[in-house]
């Protein structure tokens, strides 16, 4: 089973990979409406929100959370 490059969910089957394509290296969560995987500000932004929403963080803690977050994940190597 592969887990995404941009967030780090496991994929459990294709309808999950972007595209439900299982060759893509990343999920449907962080993918753009044309296939493509999210900038690293929009996925920040969206992880950021989600964290906001889910875990009721104030927007500049849920950013840190997400920065710390992402720093784990493949995607965004050479991005921090
Ligand atoms: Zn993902």
């Amino acid at each position: 089973m592969k887990t995404c490059i941009a967030c780090g969910m496991p994929m459990k089957d294709a309808s999950e990979h972007a595209m439900n394509d299982p060759k893509k290296d990343y999920c449907i969560y962080c993918a753009r409406p044309d296939g493509s995987m999210q900038s690293f500000d929009e996925k920040l932004e969206s992880m950021a929100d989600f964290i906001v929403r889910t875990q009721g963080f104030d927007r500049k803690a849920a950013l840190r959370a997400a920065e710390d977050m992402m720093k784990k994940l493949p995607a965004w190597e050479g991005c921090f």
